[in-house]
């Protein structure tokens, strides 16, 4: 009997076929490229970045900073390889995109433990005891379709269209008020009042705001029928306000009356301190929607941890099907990593590669899988990714995952390195533990 398959030699099979090779079990690591590519991939090496060469921030005070150190006392080999390879790019940290790609294929082709085999996987492999499935955001369509079976169909999503985050403590609430639509609810939106000014020149930059260009196979997703938010505005100067931005139904309580314009947020996670606009999906570029949306009141000063985009992106609804240990809720021994999981980018895929491969060595070893700390950034990815909501739509490491610290702290820089601190003191208790039952 085989023992473990990963499927998927992106970002997170390459981590999680590490780890359990580096655990001493023999994995057979399915990839299918060369032979078959997809749309955004162009070698055949393992953990290729299909886009930017950067894995982001190095400061613990950023998402993707604090992460990697998480992920470096969980040995993670992207990371190391990252190190090894890195070149100059300020605050971040970016790599020589070949050599880095072609050091994890060495390492994995030539691992003893590792046996690569170059094909696509149509169906789910029968004779293994454990399975892990990390064939990202471009999963071949055969595939998909066994997902689609395995998941359940409507937990299958093939895009995202995804509408900017804010942190919620960056809102300034006087500019607007909370409340739902017909006083339907418990008044879970912020609305964001605009005059008719306001609303005239929000939409005038609207319609000159600067777009990223489709890519030929993500030109589909855009006339699936999830319209950008500018898409929109181009049809007309009231139709944002019978969309998006419709004020009917809402009383601002200051006046008495209905407001021109609004711009709903909604929370985004337990805590409320992550809020979503409502609707305003985009393919504005990534400079120009923090300058656009910052001329809605309330938003002047908001920090987005989040922007908005529509990409092609096969993604599962974890939080239906998943466990936060990765684990398939109805079938234990199939686990789920990358971004197919929901998380977002290179860092917190590679990230949850880690996680699958850990539960799955534990696992092989007669333990229990873990799930970290939920005040790591790792533990907030995978709490985000698998509490209840209506859906999920991806996310990428930030601090608004990560609980509030037990005393109040003003000052916003202070109070994310307090919160980098106690993050690591955390996983590294973990990663003790973690070893400690290992052995
Ligand atoms: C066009 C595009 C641009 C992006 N740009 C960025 C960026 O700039 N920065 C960033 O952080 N993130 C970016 N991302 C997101 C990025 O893809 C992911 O963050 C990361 O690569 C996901 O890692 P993964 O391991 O989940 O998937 P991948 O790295 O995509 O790995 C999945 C692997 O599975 C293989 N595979 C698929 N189907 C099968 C099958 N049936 N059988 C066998 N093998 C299969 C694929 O060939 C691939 O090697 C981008 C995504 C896309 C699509």
């Amino acid at each position: 009997m085989k023992k473990v398959a990963v499927i998927g030699g992106g970002l997170a099979g390459s981590e999680a076929a590490y780890k359990i090779a580096e655990e001493g079990f023999q994995v057979d690591l399915y990839e299918m490229r060369p032979e078959k590519s997809t749309p955004a991939h162009r070698t055949g090496n393992f953990a290729e970045l299909v886009c930017s060469n950067s894995l982001g921030g190095k400061e613990i005070t950023t998402g993707a900073g604090l992460l990697k150190e998480e992920m470096k006392m969980l040995n993670s080999l992207v990371v190391k390889v990252a190190e090894e390879f890195s070149v100059p790019a300020g605050g971040a940290l970016a790599v020589d995109r070949e050599k880095f790609s072609q050091k994890i294929t060495q390492t994995l082709e030539k691992h003893p433990n590792i046996n690569v085999i170059r094909k696509e996987i149509t169906e789910i492999p029968e004779d293994y005891d454990f399975i892990i499935i990390a064939t990202g955001p471009l999963t071949s369509e055969k595939f998909s379709k066994k997902l689609q079976k395995l998941t359940g169909a409507e937990h299958l999503y093939f895009y995202d269209a995804i509408a900017p985050t804010v942190d919620a403590e960056t809102v300034d609430y006087s500019k607007g008020f909370w409340g739902d639509r017909y006083s339907k609810g418990e008044g879970d939106y912020f609305n964001c009042v605009l005059t008719e000014e306001e609303y005239e020149i929000f939409y005038q930059e609207l319609l000159k705001g600067e777009q990223v260009p489709l890519k030929e196979f993500e030109r589909a997703v855009f006339f699936e029928g999830c319209l950008p938010i500018e898409e929109i505005a181009r049809r007309g100067k009231q139709t944002l306000l019978f969309g998006p931005m419709k004020p009917v139904g809402l009383t601002d309580p200051k006046t008495g009356k209905q407001p021109f314009a609004v711009v709903q947020l909604r929370k985004e996670n337990r805590e409320g301190t992550l809020l979503s606009m409502v609707g305003f999906q985009t393919k504005l570029k990534y400079p120009e929607q923090k300058r656009i949306f910052r001329l809605i009141p309330a938003l002047r000063n908001a920090t987005f941890v989040r922007l908005g985009s529509i990409h092609r992106n096969t993604f599962i609804q974890s939080h239906r099907v998943l466990k936060p240990t990765l684990q398939l809720k109805k079938n234990p021994e199939i686990l789920f990593a990358g971004q197919i999981t929901g998380v977002e980018g290179y860092t917190a895929s590679a990230a949850t590669g880690i996680l699958a491969g850990i539960n799955v060595s534990r696992m092989l070893k007669g333990k229990e899988p873990v799930i970290p700390p939920e005040t790591t950034m790792l533990g907030g990815l995978v709490r985000y990714i698998t509490e209840p909501k209506e859906e999920l739509q991806p996310m990428n490491p930030n601090f608004a995952l990560l609980p509030d610290l037990d005393r109040k702290v003003k000052d916003r820089r202070k109070r994310k390195l307090l919160k980098a601190e106690r993050a690591l003191r955390d996983m590294e208790r973990f990663a003790q533990e973690i070893l400690f039952i290992f052995y």
